[in-house]
């Protein structure tokens, strides 16, 4: 139709064809599925084991130019890369996204449903609830977060004896230790399997893990954006008031540790906390410190006002959700969720979700968000959502086991296009750093999604923000700001290449784009070294308005892929750890690494991008690799 009516009234225009149909065209066995509604479905990873000798199809990334406010349709891209390739090219194809956060849907970004006549249906499904996964993180996440702060008031309040009885219960008259139980026993160098012959000094030893209060980095989470639950004060009921992980304590426990760096001072401090009778005491010797040590003290706290807090994250930001992204399977899942780290003890030793002896309880919680889940496209094309860790802190890409189970069911001929969230930068690098490390799977394709109003701000046009009417340098013709602005264009295909990945630049042409503009873009795009680039109008007309997208896709993916990772994940020799990237601050070759780190030095973190704020690209290696250069220790 023209004008293109809202998302919303095209996708409530569109009956969805019944979800089991949608299985059986796409080869599920009835046994495979688990249906939700009507027009959604886990799909058991029992799949994989069936399709274990079937050849993988073609990997194709969809990725974006730096990103705008107001969003440059990468998931309108992918949709309509998949309705083309399945709906009017007869190639079978998949499309795997991102599961949104409510956050964001609530928020000034809206939903991730894609857009126009290129969109996931029903709309409301795929932005609400979806099957539960994002409620069944936040109840592991919450349950991880309650065993830490009850493990530390039961060791404050309890003893020995006291503790070790009730983590080795008498059941049926018998006392006996779990495998996770006899798993941490070893690990302690206590090789004993009858808990009746444990001494006290060792019993002490295993049932006491001696949290250090102000190293705990695992927060409560919820998939709202309330900004009110950022800094919280938490124990305030009078049976956990002794454990209160209140602000004020913490922050003068840091006060003195930042100004001293006395270990003495610290654990004078945590003990504080742990003795509800001497609280006042005590906090009243801290105020009487911070009034001696004047200024200095009080700088001390306001320099960490924010930074020690409990406080809630966003679900999506979760931990949990970087696992349920990673995993290729349950026993793996349940690894990663036993390695996770919460806190360190009073030695400064890691405390995991494996020593507070939560693994099983949070495997459990997750045991159907594993499973990925299937819906469609306006043109009946079928899409696993599944997984949606944000890029700023974790990977930002949507499910390894999705994409996994995708290129198994489109067969070697068929395509899996998924989805790198934010920037090229951040999104493509992790994907192919973090993602395809973790999976071993090889992409054949990268597309890059530019927009003229994009590519017009990056030239330096005016500010936009999303809900605001843009201005006259975005609806109408302006050559020099899309000229000027393709150099980030340029700079996305060229870090794709150096992973050996060819790119196809999609441009999403808006109505008020003209042709000098649309040809200028695809020119600079092909001299930049994309193998392709194609205006697309899938947001206008659907599938066939992106078929030369797919015909393009489809001759890229025909060449052997040299994809090839730029640093491995070895720790560099040298001994310093390297946190940050760059030459920007000011420091010499010589006092930086050549090697990257790895993702185990630096993920969660958002620094390792080759593009990036912290981050630097060099070209003249000796090896010939892209190597990033690392600065250590500032
Ligand atoms: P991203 O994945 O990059 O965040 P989306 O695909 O979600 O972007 O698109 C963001 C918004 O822009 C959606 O509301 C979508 O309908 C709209 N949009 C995308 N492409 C076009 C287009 N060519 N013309 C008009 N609106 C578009």
């Amino acid at each position: 139709l023209s004008p293109v009516p809202s998302d919303i009234e095209i996708s409530r225009a569109q009956t969805p064809k019944a979800v089991d149909v949608l299985a059986k065209e796409i080869g599920l066995l009835a046994d495979e599925i688990e249906i939700y509604g009507k027009s959604k479905a886990k799909v058991r990873l029992s799949l994989l084991e069936r399709l274990k000798d079937q050849a993988d199809g073609k990997y194709v990334l969809v990725a974006g130019i730096t990103p705008t406010p107001l969003g440059e349709g990468k998931s309108t891209v992918t949709i309509g890369l998949v309705q083309a390739l399945t709906a009017h090219l007869n190639v079978n194809s998949f499309a795997c996204l991102r599961q949104p956060s409510q956050g964001p849907t609530f928020g000034v970004k809206g939903g991730a449903a894609g857009g126009g006549y290129a969109q996931v249906i029903p709309m409301e499904e795929f932005n609400l609830h979806l099957t539960g996964d994002i409620h069944a993180i936040t109840a592991a996440n919450n349950l991880l977060a309650a065993a830490i702060d009850t493990r530390i008031l039961h060791e404050n309040t309890q003893t020995d004896k006291a503790l070790y009885n009730r983590l080795v219960p008498l059941v049926n008259g018998v006392r006996e230790f779990s495998k996770i139980q006899l798993a941490r026993l070893k690990k302690l160098g206590i090789n004993k399997t009858d808990p009746s012959t444990l001494t006290e000094e060792e019993m002490s030893k295993f049932a006491r893990l001696n949290i250090d209060p102000s190293t705990i980095t695992w927060q409560r989470v919820l998939d709202t954006n309330d900004r009110f639950l950022r800094k919280i004060t938490i124990g305030q009921a009078n049976t956990e008031k002794g454990c209160s992980r209140q602000f004020l304590l913490d922050c003068v426990q840091l006060g003195v540790r930042a100004r001293s760096g006395n270990r003495k001072a610290q654990e004078y401090f945590a003990e504080s906390i742990r003795s509800p009778a001497f609280i006042a005491g005590r906090f009243a010797i801290c105020c009487g410190q911070a009034l001696m040590e004047g200024c200095k003290l009080i700088l001390c706290l306001l320099l960490t006002w924010w930074l020690i807090h409990a406080q809630f994250d966003i679900a999506v930001a979760s931990e949990i959700m970087a696992v349920l992204a990673l995993t290729d399977g349950l026993t793996d899942m349940k690894e990663r969720l036993g390695r996770m780290v919460v806190a360190s003890d009073k030695n400064g030793q890691p405390i995991t979700a494996e020593d507070l002896g939560v693994t099983g309880a949070l495997t459990v919680l997750m045991k159907d968000a594993i499973k990925p889940n299937l819906m469609q496209t306006l043109e009946g094309t079928p899409v696993f959502v599944h997984a949606g860790p944000f890029a700023n802190i974790a990977h930002g890409n949507s499910s390894v086991l999705a994409d996994k189970i995708a290129l198994k069911l489109v067969g070697e001929e068929g395509f899996v296009v998924t989805e790198a969230g934010f920037g090229a930068d951040i999104g493509m690098e992790k994907f192919f750093n973090i993602k395809c490390r973790a999976s071993g799977l090889v992409p054949n394709v990268v597309v890059l999604v530019a927009t003229v109003r994009a590519l017009k701000m990056h030239g330096g046009g005016p500010s936009v923000t999303a809900g605001v009417p843009l201005k006259k340098e975005y609806t109408e013709e302006n050559i020099q700001l899309v000229a000027d602005g393709c150099c980030n264009l340029q700079k996305q295909i060229q870090i794709a290449q150096l992973f050996g990945v060819p790119v196809v630049v999609a441009l999403n042409v808006f109505k008020t784009d003209t042709r000098a503009e649309i040809d200028l873009v695809c020119e600079l795009a092909k001299r930049a070294g994309a193998f392709d680039a194609v205006p697309c109008h899938h947001w206008s007309i659907g599938g066939k308005g992106s078929v030369d997208l797919a015909w393009a896709v489809r001759e890229a993916a025909s060449k052997r892929s040299r994809f090839q990772f730029l640093y491995d994940v070895q720790p560099p020799s040298c001994a310093a750890v390297p946190v940050e990237v760059g030459m920007a601050k000011g420091v010499s070759e010589a006092q930086m690494e050549t090697r990257f780190s790895g993702d185990t030095a630096c993920f969660p973190g958002p620094v390792f991008t080759l593009s990036g704020e912290h981050s630097i690209l060099r070209t003249d290696l000796p090896d010939k690799a892209w190597s990033l250069y690392l600065l250590c220790g500032c």
